[in-house]
């Protein structure tokens, strides 16, 4: 039997306990033990803090190409980042989109993602499903309907050929299917219908980009008279398995509805900030997402949800540490259709990270603060140890088979200069 012993570890209270034993049952958390003063023989020893693996609940993995490449000019917008990521998305194939995603899904696996939710409109889904298994992450296939605008490779001819498509796409233990409305700029209300119908009746996750930019919400106001939120609940699709992504700009009746749903709501605040989208605010159960990737870090996402509110608001303290966390681990795999993670309770999917304490920026740490030290001051580089599925995919830092920066190297290398 496979067992570790925690100096530390986050069971979903307030703060982190001392001393716990989690011993695994093939693929799945058996038992958890608290106040185990040290390591029984039989179990290896993780220091620092343990928390429920990380979920990336929204991601484009290729837009990794383009980080740091789209800084340079004055005056731009989400508009112009744009025709960038359209240039990148038309030299895609599969090949490259496979050795693109592959070292991304690595570098989410050394932050400590063990889920990741792929966002899809390049419908490669053969090719993100081998990257994801070749970098040991978990994947729950968001694959897009488009239907008007983009490129002609996002685009499906109808909502019934997307629902076919998707439909002949092979899960497997490790990867879940899902939906996703690309946006109400590339599907039509009748198209939204038949995505939300189709999603309700696999039990699939629904994921959409939301409110994004008020240019986006003008339009829909104008076209059908409705917000993109009034527009996507009318057709069916807001419910407590849809997950709005950003939702940057949403009315008060907007906010009800995703409430009133229980549905998720994806803030992905690195690219929000770097896209100068706005300030997102919380509606709903609270999700993460990397998006564009313009870093990939969850514990940066979760502090920046709670700095960004305290800009605005000029107020320290919106919301609490553990609804941070959550929003890091269990809400994000219960959105990406994967209820049974993100939590270290016996029968939960043996998914694990732990965030040592040694290194320069949380050494001192007190066991007390050390939820909030990590949440607050913890960054990717300070992931020590990955489990997915029982299997230990990072140790040390380094991940258990690809060599990430060298493969990241070579898979953005490649690409059209
Ligand atoms: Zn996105």
């Amino acid at each position: 039997m496979t067992a570790y012993w925690c100096a530390l570890a986050w069971l979903g209270g307030d703060g982190a306990e001392a001393g716990v034993l989690i011993e695994l049952d093939g693929d799945r958390i058996g038992a958890v033990w608290t106040g185990v003063p040290s390591p029984p023989t039989h179990a290896r020893r993780l220091a620092g803090l343990t928390l429920p693996g990380l979920a990336n609940a929204h991601s484009h993995a290729f837009q990794r190409a383009i980080r740091g490449r789209t800084q340079r000019y004055l005056g731009g917008s989400f508009w112009s980042w744009r025709e960038q990521m359209y240039r990148l998305a038309e030299t895609l194939t599969p090949a490259i989109s496979e050795a693109l995603a592959r070292a991304t899904f690595a570098e989410m696996a050394l932050a400590g993602i063990t889920l990741v939710g792929e966002f899809d409109y390049v419908h490669h889904s053969d090719a993100m499903m081998r990257a994801a298994a070749a970098a040991g992450v978990r994947l729950t296939l968001l694959d897009a309907c488009y239907l008007h605008g983009g490129l002609p490779a996002f685009r499906d001819d109808s909502a019934d050929a997307w629902a076919r498509r998707v439909d002949a796409i092979a899960a497997g233990p490790a990867a879940h299917v899902g939906a996703a409305i690309h946006s109400v700029r590339a599907v039509d209300p009748d198209g939204a219908r038949v995505v939300a119908r189709t999603a309700a009746e696999r039990g699939w996750p629904l994921h959409a980009h939301v409110s994004e930019q008020p240019a986006e919400n003008e339009e829909c106001v104008e076209r059908y008279g409705l917000t993109p939120l009034e527009l996507l609940a009318g057709a069916g699709a807001v419910t407590e398995r849809f997950t709005a992504v950003h939702a940057t700009h949403i009315t008060e009746t907007d906010a009800r509805l995703l409430r009133e749903a229980n549905a998720f709501c994806c803030l992905c605040p690195t690219t929000e900030r770097d896209l100068a989208d706005g300030i997102g605010r919380v509606h709903g159960r609270l999700t993460l997402g990397s998006d564009s990737q313009a870093v990939i870090d969850l514990l940066e996402e979760a502090r920046a949800v709670e700095l960004d509110e305290r800009l605005r608001t000029r107020v320290r303290g919106t919301y609490p540490v553990p609804t941070l966390a959550a929003a890091a681990t269990e809400n994000g795999y219960a959105s990406l259709g994967w209820p049974e993670g993100g939590r270290i309770v016996p029968g939960a999917l043996a998914d694990l990270v732990s965030v040592r304490f040694d290194g320069p920026r949380l050494a001192g740490t007190r066991p007390e603060d050390a939820l909030e030290s990590v949440i607050f001051a913890g960054g990717a580089g300070d992931v020590d140890t990955v489990i997915v599925d029982g299997r230990e995919i990072v140790s040390g830092g380094a991940h258990a088979t690809i060599d990430v920066a060298a493969e990241l190297e070579t898979a953005i290398g490649a690409l059209a200069q």
